[in-house]
This record gives structure tokens, C-alpha cells and sequence, in this order.
């Protein structure tokens, strides 16, 4: 019945993580903050298909910026800007969330927000060191969307 349905639905949002649907880290189209935008870096941002790149430094773990693609509209290839003039200019916000996020909540923080974009962390206390913020990557308000699509 509709009443299952909707129950099921609400169910799954309630139990599932953002760890079960995000984009894992190395699945990630992601560019090294100290790349050129140059004629074959544009072509290959243009090709990805995405509409936003994470930036990083020295480790693709380490996220520092976010590209949006429409902040390349007024960038000419000739000029060969380096990439932090772009992101540092438009400086758009980074939002990180927790691995065991309920999709419930998700959702709930990608309406309140004006991105529709966090990057996943979780706390690594395996190893013998101290704990760190692990990045596992990438999740969109796409990726909960689906969930619920799936689940009708
Ligand atoms: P938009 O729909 O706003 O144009 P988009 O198509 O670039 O954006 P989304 O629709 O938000 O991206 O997400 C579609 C899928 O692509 C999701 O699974 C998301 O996790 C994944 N995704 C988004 N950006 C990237 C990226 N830079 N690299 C790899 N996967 C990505
Ligand atoms: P994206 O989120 O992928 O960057 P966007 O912000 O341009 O795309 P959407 O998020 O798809 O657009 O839509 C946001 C709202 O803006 C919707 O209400 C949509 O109907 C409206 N919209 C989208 N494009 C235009 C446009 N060219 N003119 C007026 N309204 C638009």
C-alpha cells in the first residue's frame, strides 16, 4: 500500500548513512590547487562533466577549495591563471559532514544550506597514532535524491 511505501521510504533515510551513497574519494574528479588553467586543464574540466571540483593540496585527501565550473566563464586559456587565483577569488564555502550522517538529516542540512555538496569525514582511531579526519569523499543532494527514488 502507499502507507508501506511512504513508511519504507522514510525508514531508509532514517537508517541509511551518507557513507552508503557518497562518491568514494577515489572515484573523485578532483584537481591539485597548483595546476594552470591552461587550454588542456579547461578541456579536461569541461570533459568531466561536473559541475563542481574539488581543489586539493599535496594529497587528494587533503580538499582545499571547491571549483565551480561556471567560475571558469571569463577565464582565457591563454592566460594560464593558476587555479588558487580562481578558487581564492570566488572562495566558496567547503561543508564537511560525519561518515554515519543519517540521509534523513542530509537532506534537512542540504535544503537549509546553499550548497548541495559535502565532503565526508570520518574519525581513523585504528592505527597506533592519534585520531584523524579521514576524508572517505564526496556526497550530493543527487545522492540522497536517488536513495529516495530507489526506495519507492
Ligand atoms: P549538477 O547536477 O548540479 O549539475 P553534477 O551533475 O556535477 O551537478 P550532482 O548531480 O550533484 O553532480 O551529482 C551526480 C553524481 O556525481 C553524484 O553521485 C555525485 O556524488 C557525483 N559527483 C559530483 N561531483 C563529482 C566529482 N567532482 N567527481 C566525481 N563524482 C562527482
Ligand atoms: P545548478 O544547481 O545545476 O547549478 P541552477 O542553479 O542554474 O543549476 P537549478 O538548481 O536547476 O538551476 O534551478 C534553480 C531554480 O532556478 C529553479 O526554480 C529553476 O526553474 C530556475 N532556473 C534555472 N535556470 C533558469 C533560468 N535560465 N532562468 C530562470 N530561472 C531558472
Amino acid at each position: 500500500s502507499e502507507f508501506v511505501k511512504e513508511e519504507f521510504s522514510r525508514g531508509t533515510l532514517r537508517i541509511k548513512t551518507v557513507e552508503d551513497i557518497l562518491t568514494p574519494l577515489k572515484d573523485c574528479f578532483m584537481l591539485p590547487s597548483s595546476v594552470v588553467l591552461d587550454f588542456s586543464t579547461m578541456s579536461e574540466i569541461m570533459q568531466c562533466g561536473y559541475t563542481r571540483v574539488p581543489i586539493y593540496e599535496e594529497e587528494r585527501s587533503n580538499i582545499v577549495e571547491i571549483l565551480y565550473v561556471k567560475d571558469l566563464a571569463l577565464v582565457d586559456p591563454e592566460d594560464c591563471t593558476p587555479m588558487s587565483t580562481i578558487t581564492k577569488f570566488y572562495n566558496h564555502p567547503l561543508h564537511y559532514v560525519f561518515n554515519d550522517t543519517k540521509l534523513d538529516a542530509m537532506l534537512e542540512e542540504f535544503k537549509k544550506g546553499n550548497s548541495h555538496m559535502a565532503i565526508v569525514q570520518k574519525v581513523n582511531n585504528e592505527g597506533e597514532g592519534d585520531p584523524f579526519y579521514e576524508v572517505l569523499g564526496l556526497v550530493t543532494l543527487e545522492d540522497v535524491i536517488e536513495e529516495i527514488i530507489k526506495s519507492e
